[in-house]
């Protein structure tokens, strides 16, 4: 596929407005997508699926799925809200405008690209996996698939995050575990204090005690981080205080951290806080993502970014997570690499035409590597040999 058609594909892709709140625009990316599939590759097996209104595909060769795929790689479709011009993709100075050209329309059209090219040329079984999910939860698409019986040694996220000016393959991202925490306490009249238990001045205290374990970092910090979301009381008249609040709780944590890494854990450490504070509502309770640096399909990622980009690429935890925490959770292996570009879920969303080519060309240069395997083992002994693996 030459550059041009590349980017009226994407200009098309990113036109639809496929966000939470508009069903039919993710029906319409997912249905835009099995067209352009199709289009190139009649034979193509489509498995599609849908769970609580967001369809999901999953491509591969042949007529059953197999029991895993040696590699997948999986996008999603779907986009953060954004202006009515962001939909109208716009190209100026060798840069691409537009809502999900960075998050992550882009990619998917070159990993679709690449995947068309290498399905029949690469001597495993290669999946290609896209949903419309992710930005809201990932449970009805890959978690869904998952459940479904979806497996694979290894998934490429082709995923943002990475900076303009960043040479960078994530192979780590913290857990996420969103939760609701109910203090309880006892009313009074406002103007008799001492008769209650002020259930507002209790999520004050643990708040207080919380932030003395987990203060707000003044930078960028590969620790778990704990941010408060809300506070709300329950009292239904100026004059009575409340005898309930309920803490939102978002916190990011890295893999093996004491207080968090199980939801047991984390209610233990809630009681170190406050001793009657219960967790009343999971939102949300993800494992990290952790893939080990030495792992040969990831090394042979890195090798085939360097040698693209003329770079050293390094390996990184993300702080936010992405679908591919749901493979490290039956221990799949995944990585997120994508676009470099700049300002995820802003206006002036954009990515380069040089970034796009040069994901394009990483991903056919890995998949033709791929086709190859004994060259490919060599250069993966050759490169383990050569670096020191990140530590954990
Ligand atoms: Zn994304």
């Amino acid at each position: 596929m030459k550059t041009d058609q590349l980017l009226e594909t994407i200009k098309q892709l990113v036109a639809i407005e496929s966000t939470a709140g508009n069903p039919a625009g993710l029906q319409e990316a997912y249905n835009f997508m099995i067209d352009f599939l199709l289009g190139r590759d009649k034979q193509l097996t489509i498995e599609r699926f849908e769970r609580n209104g967001k369809p999901s595909l999953l491509a591969y060769r042949g007529a059953t799925r197999p029991e895993k795929f040696h590699l997948i790689l999986n996008g999603h479709l779907d986009v953060v809200p954004g202006k009515s011009e962001q939909y109208q993709a716009r190209l100026e100075d060798g840069k691409l405008y537009g809502r999900g050209v960075y998050d992550m329309k882009a990619a998917v059209i070159a990993m679709a690209d690449a995947f068309c090219e290498y399905v029949d040329k690469v001597p495993f079984a290669l999946g290609l996996q896209l949903v419309t999910d992710e930005e809201s939860s990932g449970k009805h698409g890959t978690l869904y698939q998952l459940e479904e019986g979806v497996r694979s040694d290894f998934v490429i996220c082709g995923e943002c995050g990475r900076a303009s000016d960043k040479h960078e393959i994530a192979n780590a991202a913290k857990g996420i575990a969103i939760v609701e925490v109910t203090l309880k306490g006892r009313s009074s009249h406002g103007a008799y204090p001492w008769k209650g238990d002020n259930a507002a001045m209790r999520a004050h205290d643990f708040i207080t005690a919380l932030q003395e374990r987990y203060p707000v970092p003044a930078e960028e910090t590969a620790a778990s981080t704990i941010s408060v979301i809300s506070v709300r009381t329950n009292s239904d008249a100026h004059t009575k205080t409340p005898d309930q609040a309920v803490v939102k709780l978002d916190a990011r944590y890295t893999p093996h951290d004491p207080d968090l890494s199980t939801l047991e854990r984390f209610e233990a450490f809630i009681h170190q806080l406050d001793p009657e504070a219960t967790i009343s509502h999971v939102h949300d309770f993800s494992s990290p993502l952790y893939t080990d640096p030495t792992y040969p399909q990831l090394l042979a990622l890195k090798a085939a970014a360097e040698a693209v980009e003329g770079a050293p690429f390094n390996l990184v935890q993300r702080n936010a997570t992405s679908d591919g925490r749901h493979y490290g959770d039956v221990g799949n292996q995944a990585c997120e690499f994508g676009i470099a570009g700049e300002n995820q879920h802003a206006d002036n969303e954009c990515i380069t035409i040089e970034a796009l080519e040069q994901f394009r060309a990483t991903l056919k240069r890995f998949l033709g590597q791929s086709s190859q395997p004994a060259k490919l083992a060599n250069q993966v002994a050759a490169t383990v040999a050569a670096e020191a693996p990140v530590a954990a």
